[in-house]
């Protein structure tokens, strides 16, 4: 993957591509002050809330997939956890508050850079609402989730399992790579 930078964010020169010494990988290094520009995946936490056997899913207000639906989840802030960040994305997006459960899946979405880590969460009671990031947020049945309107592969992957371990009252924890084209998925389970 190409890195992205361009300026050096310690002193504003224009960075060089190199292999510092020691490395291997081409990295922004500052030819002026020294300073090695180090680019590492991104990590969204998310969680599925859960009220007596229904989730409560997001439909999207923001590109990208405007309009398609998933659960609630965003990028980590410098200094939370990741159960933390869970819990604001649910507040921010869905006005709901949850309690975290377990962690449910890890996903690695190499293609992109990010990792997705998705917990099971209780919510705590029955207000909710659009977040200025959703148009709408609904408590649903798993029978009812709109499977042709997910916003993501990772998204969709996720409920699938869910749906899936729910059926089978065998809820476990599941990692793995998403790749860009889905149908290749490597997905493990973990009981
Ligand atoms: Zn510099």
């Amino acid at each position: 993957m190409t890195p992205s930078i361009n300026f050096c964010s310690e002193c504003g020169n224009t960075v060089e591509q190199k292999i510092p010494v020691g490395e291997t990988l081409l990295r922004a290094v500052c030819p002026a002050c020294q300073t090695i520009h180090y680019q590492n995946p991104k990590i969204v936490a998310g969680c599925i809330p859960e009220w007596e056997g229904q989730v409560l899913l997001c439909r999207r207000a923001i590109e990208p997939r405007l309009g398609f639906w998933t659960f609630p989840a965003g990028f980590m802030e410098l200094g939370e956890s990741t159960e933390e960040a869970a819990a604001r994305e649910t507040l921010e997006e869905a006005n709901a508050r949850v309690e975290i459960q377990t962690l449910y899946a890890l996903f690695s979405l190499p293609h992109v850079s990010q990792v997705y880590v998705v917990f099971r969460a209780r919510l705590q009671d029955l207000e909710y609402g659009p977040g200025e990031e959703s148009l709408d947020v609904q408590l649903m049945p798993v029978e009812a989730i709109p499977w042709d309107q997910l916003a993501f592969p990772v998204i969709k992957d996720a409920l699938h399992r869910y749906v899936h371990d729910r059926h089978h009252t065998n809820l476990q924890t599941h990692f793995g790579a998403i790749p860009r084209h889905p149908d290749s998925s490597s997905i493990s389970s973990n009981g």
